[in-house]
């Protein structure tokens, strides 16, 4: 396959901030790649380069195999045929759903069809300002598309639409994107996201990419800590490891990816706790019940608390005695600390 986008060794300071420190980032041709990280890691930054709106201190972007940075003269932006897709409210106001569309269209497109491409048939006379939100976002996808780009660039393009509007125009967007094999770049901040709508994901931590994937290798095997923290919600107990298997107040827990012997942190996700009678005990502190699921908090023998989430209602008040287990292998680092017996919790989101 092609690399649609291929950015190599990018570093970019602002003053002596140092805002990318060597990213890379491949993206092949025709499928997605989310860039996904914590607020202020580049990730902005990252977009401007391959855009053409900011110069790199070093490294190259090629686009469809186009050296258009990093090389002898930067190509301008409007040589790059990059597009962009931005939050809402980017249109025109004073111009036509379908004029909003034919602006920066090729000559001999017709509006009507990139109308069809993202559902609008028969709008191309309504004002944005008739639509709804999730709307306005295709007319804006249409207009990116009409103009025929090599990738398109997304910046967290679904920041401003309600929650519950926003699954919908997210998937229905990147089905969009799937069916007309548009190669494109989708920044964002939430995991759900990336995991969901990518074809691959690339985890840029502190200016760097941390790990690049698909969805479900970065979820089930985050290279470290810090990704395995930034991808779903934890819940971290100490232990130790010897030969794979880490001893912890849980139990002994088999590691998925190989881990160095000595002290651990053990990571699991909230699900795979389990209220099981043969399990290891423990007391309850709190419950709550969030309809799809309830999260149970606990705290084990040793003083660790843990929250799990247990589909559907559970039956368990504050003060009960219960006995849990770890269902399947589980996710462990070296401990940063060194440290053993740290009651973690859960974290990350
Ligand atoms: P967010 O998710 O919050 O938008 P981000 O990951 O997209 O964050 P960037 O917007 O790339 O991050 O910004 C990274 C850092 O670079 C921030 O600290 C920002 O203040 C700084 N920065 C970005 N552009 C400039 C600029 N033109 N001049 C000075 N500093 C800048």
């Amino acid at each position: 396959m092609t690399d649609g986008v291929a950015a190599h060794g990018i570093e970019k300071s602002f003053g002596s901030r140092r805002v990318l420190a060597g990213a890379d980032l491949v993206v092949p041709e025709g499928t997605m790649t989310a860039v996904l990280g914590p607020s202020g890691c580049g990730k902005t930054t990252l977009l401007r380069i391959i855009a053409g709106f900011t110069d790199p201190d070093a490294g190259t972007v090629r686009i469809a195999g186009q050296l258009v940075a990093g090389g002898p003269s930067p190509v301008p932006v409007h040589r790059r045929r990059v597009g962009l897709m931005p939050q809402e409210g980017a249109l025109f106001p004073h111009l036509s759903v379908g004029g909003n569309v034919a602006f920066g269209m090729p000559r001999g497109e017709r509006v009507e069809h990139w109308l069809d491409v993202v559902g609008l048939e028969g709008l191309a006379d309504a004002r944005p300002h008739e639509i709804s939100g999730g709307q306005q976002q295709r007319v804006a996808l249409a207009r990116a598309l009409a103009a025929q780009p090599r990738v398109l660039l997304l910046d967290e393009p679904f920041a401003a639409l309600d929650t519950g509007l926003r699954t919908r125009v997210r998937e229905d967007i990147a089905t969009i994107l799937r069916d007309t094999a548009t190669t494109s770049i989708l920044v964002t901040h939430d995991q759900t996201e990336a995991l969901s709508l990518a074809d691959s994901v690339a985890l840029l931590i502190d200016g760097s990419v941390a790990q690049h994937g698909s969805p479900a290798e970065l979820y089930q095997r985050p290279a470290t800590l810090a990704a395995a923290r930034f991808v779903g919600a934890t819940i971290e107990v100490a232990g130790t490891a010897d030969a794979g298997v880490v001893r912890t107040a849980l139990g002994p827990l088999p590691a998925v990816l190989p881990v160095a012997d000595g002290p651990a942190i053990v990571v699991l996700r909230p699900q795979q706790l389990r209220l099981r009678p043969e399990g290891v005990p423990a007391q309850v502190t709190a419950c709550r019940f969030y309809g799809p699921d309830t999260a149970v908090d606990l705290v084990l023998a040793d003083g660790t608390a843990v929250r799990m989430r247990t589909p559907g209602q559970v039956d368990v008040t504050p003060g009960d005695s219960v006995t849990i287990e770890v269902d399947g292998q589980v996710l462990a680092y070296p401990s940063p600390s060194g440290r053993q017996g740290v009651a973690l919790g859960e974290a990350g989101g």
